[in-house]
């Protein structure tokens, strides 16, 4: 019997590393190259423009805060002195106040346009950070073949590359095939109702885009060393964003006689338990595509894993999951990112406050956030409220659309031995308000592991510069064909 039972779980455990090894080799293919062409010089002019346009304070610094609305003012001057070309061949006009939208009459101005996104204003750079920066960080410092400075990388050098490529273009006497449109937003990095406003406006004319593309995604050589080949992230949906407070109200007092717990130990308590756990993973089709994508150039181990999901799927996950990058791209984060509570030394506050934010993954709703949140928590003291307004985030765009397809074939052209995957965005863009009223909604910019993003030494190199308006050139100069 014992034998039988034995030789039952040999047999099946061949029948399994059989399957394993079948489908291992039939992945094992070469990943295809495509040639790519030569990168045309910038002229000194691009760079200068780049270092400028980071000059100008446009600095978002929280929804409904005050802006220095003379910074952005002087910045659309900026423009319009620097690219004459644009200014006169293309309309535009202003939506709430600060955002731009430009048109450029296409050929063919009867089918459907495309549209090329950017945001000009950037976060703030906190006061206890300024000293660490190795350059003043508003000053567009080249340094090292390097522009430094916020905004450098999100997202002033989309911009400039963009109006680079169109002025370049219409110097040549260009006409685009179709009508393209500049979104310009100016308030990206709060809510974003300068591209709603755009969006919106789109929506009511009705005019529909076939290609939409914004930030999103960028080039990667350090997220996937073993391939020896750059992996352009080229995003097709984003995570949705939504933050919450949690509040504590309890008796203060005086510190000289504090109570077992105040509001702050149970606030506290509250946000431990919150970090313990994630949300459980969930595995998208769009990151088993992308898996899919550079499997075949994948190590073996790796390679066998990708390739039998099936079996490997919790270890692939695991593995990946160790690194805090891939690992959003798996889990709905949720994260505390203020504390407001306590006035005085020797006072015990009534009321501790903190602020979460979450990136939820496309599927899951705000209610099971919710719900996951109270369930960790465990503690009705702690109540939890909505921050802002839930996101609302459309459909992914399909690998298949001409919008994925028009961004994969410029990638092929700007970069050599390319593997471009279709990707999630963790961060949210301007773009998602475009998700329902365009074919396909695209979030790549074609930089290279670009640094500083939100953080110290925000920069980009003058050869991504290159790249990028060389991308756009080619965006327009194909666009329709
Ligand atoms: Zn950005």
């Amino acid at each position: 019997m014992i034998k039988k039972i034995f030789l039952a779980v040999l047999v099946l455990v061949i029948i399994i590393a059989g399957i394993v090894i079948f489908n291992t080799i039939q992945f094992s293919k070469e990943i295809v190259s495509k040639p790519a062409k030569e990168i045309p010089n910038l002229p000194d002019s691009a760079i200068r423009h780049l270092q400028q346009a980071i000059q100008f304070k446009t600095v978002s610094a929280g929804d409904g805060l005050p802006v220095d609305t003379a910074q952005y003012v002087a910045f659309w001057q900026f423009v319009e002195k620097n690219y004459p070309l644009v200014h006169q061949t293309l309309t535009h006009q202003s939506f709430n106040g600060l955002s731009r939208l430009y048109k450029w009459e296409g050929k063919h101005p009867e089918q459907k346009p495309y549209v090329l996104m950017a945001h000009f204003d950037v976060v703030p750079v906190e006061a206890a950070t300024e000293k660490l920066w190795t350059v003043p960080a508003f000053d567009g410092i080249l340094k090292n073949d390097t522009i430094y400075g916020r905004g450098a990388a999100d997202d002033k050098s989309s911009l400039i590359s963009i109006l680079e490529a169109a002025e370049k273009l219409l110097a040549d006497h260009f006409q685009p095939e179709r009508t393209i449109y500049f979104s310009f937003g100016n308030d990206e990095e709060t809510i974003g109702h300068g591209a709603q406003a755009i969006a919106k406006y789109f929506e009511e004319n009705k005019i529909h885009p076939e290609v939409v593309v914004d930030e999103g995604g960028e080039i990667t050589v350090e997220n996937f060393t073993e391939l020896k080949r750059p992996v352009a992230l080229i995003a097709v949906a984003e995570k949705g964003y939504m933050s919450f407070d949690l509040t504590v109200e309890m008796h203060g007092g005086h510190s000289s006689t504090p109570a077992p717990e105040t509001a702050i130990d149970v606030l506290n308590k509250g946000l431990v338990h919150l970090r313990e756990k994630q949300m459980p993973y969930q595995f998208l089709p769009v990151i088993k595509e992308m898996l899919n994508r550079v499997g075949p150039g994948m190590p073996f181990l790796q390679r066998m894993a990708i390739a039998n999901t099936w079996l490997f799927e919790k270890q692939l996950i695991g593995e990946m999951e160790k690194d805090k990058s891939s690992n959003a791209l798996f889990h709905t984060t949720i994260v505390p990112t203020i504390i407001q509570t306590g006035i005085k030394d020797n006072v015990i506050p009534t009321i501790a406050k903190a602020t979460v934010n979450t990136r939820i993954l496309p599927g899951t709703t705000v209610e099971q956030v919710e719900a996951f949140m109270n369930e960790q928590i465990n503690d009705p003291r702690v109540k939890i409220t909505h921050y802002s307004p839930p996101d609302k985030v459309g459909p992914a765009a399909s690998y298949e659309s001409v919008a994925y397809k028009k961004v994969e074939n410029a990638t092929y052209q700007i970069m050599k031995s390319v593997i471009p995957v279709p990707f999630l965005s963790v961060g949210a863009t301007d773009s998602k308000y475009f998700q329902n009223i365009a074919d396909g909604v695209i979030k790549f910019s074609p930089t290279i592991d670009a640094k500083g993003f939100h953080g110290i030494d925000e920069r980009i190199g003058v050869s991504d510069l290159k790249r990028m308006v060389f991308f756009y050139q080619i965006m327009l100069q194909e666009a329709g064909k």
